[in-house]
């Protein structure tokens, strides 16, 4: 899978997606990230990429020459018959989840755009944009921080890039529930001991355990999350609370 983001501070998004798992994704070929700088594109003597808007108010607007050139030049570099989706990182746009992760594995390729100052001209979005997608409900001076957002949280789904599926099917969110709480050596920390059935080597024990951790953790913290599941899993549930009455765990 390929990632090209077109941004006005590559160094950002390569300090970022060069290191770690991610990094080490590219390393391994399971991945492609290349970071555009769209300063390069630009065909005034000063390299400016951004101008005011029209109609008058604050700040500066990314212009669309620039952008849009940097785009036809990424589009060069993707195999032919490859799926590509480009997304414009926005506050106005979807808000990003895990579903939506799942969703843009499907491509071969993402475009990521990252706006700066008061974002770019209307005409480049209605021109390559496939979609805006929001990291959240604040704004940042900057769409590379969510570029690098979308890009690890969809990268880490692409097969290879963790040792195994079970790394993200089991995780908070990705599973239906929060995770339950996770210990390591040493067995006491402080006075505050790992929990005994950790300990105890029975597998099942230690998997209901963690079942009903995730639960409480989930109905507590996120009650929407917690509802869903219950509607989804009711029969797991039920021989959960028969396994509790009977005192088998
Ligand atoms: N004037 C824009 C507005 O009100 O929608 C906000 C521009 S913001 C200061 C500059 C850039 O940061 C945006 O073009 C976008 O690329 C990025 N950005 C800011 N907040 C974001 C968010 N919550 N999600 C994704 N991108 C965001």
């Amino acid at each position: 899978m390929r990632f090209d983001i077109m941004t006005l501070f590559p160094e950002v998004v390569n300090c970022v997606l060069d290191s770690s798992i991610i990094g080490r994704a590219q390393q391994n070929g399971h991945i492609t990230v290349e970071a555009h700088d769209i300063r390069d594109y630009t065909l005034n003597k000063h390299k400016k990429t951004d101008d005011t808007p029209y109609g008058g108010g604050k700040g500066m607007l990314m212009a669309t020459q620039p952008i849009c050139d940097c785009f036809e030049a990424i589009k060069k570099k993707h195999e032919e018959n490859t799926k590509t989706y480009v997304i414009y990182a926005s506050p106005r746009g979807r808000i990003f989840n895990h579903q939506i992760a799942k969703e843009l594995t499907e491509y071969d390729n993402i475009v990521i755009l990252c706006g700066h100052y008061e974002g770019v001209d209307q005409r480049v979005i209605d021109e390559i944009v496939d979609e805006e997608i929001s990291i959240g409900d604040y704004v940042l001076t900057g769409g590379e921080i969510p570029a690098c957002i979308i890009v690890d949280a969809v990268a880490r789904l692409v097969p290879g890039v963790l040792s195994d599926k079970e790394c993200y099917e089991k995780e908070s969110i990705a599973s239906g529930l929060l995770e339950y709480p996770q210990y390591t050596r040493p067995p006491v920390f402080h006075g505050k001991e790992v929990p005994e059935v950790l300990l105890s080597g029975h597998h099942e024990n230690i998997d209901t355990w963690r079942l009903e951790m995730s639960l409480k953790l989930t109905k507590e913290r996120r009650p929407d999350l917690y509802e869903k599941y219950v509607e989804e899993h009711g029969e797991e549930l039920e021989k959960l609370e028969k396994k509790k009455k009977k005192k088998i765990i």
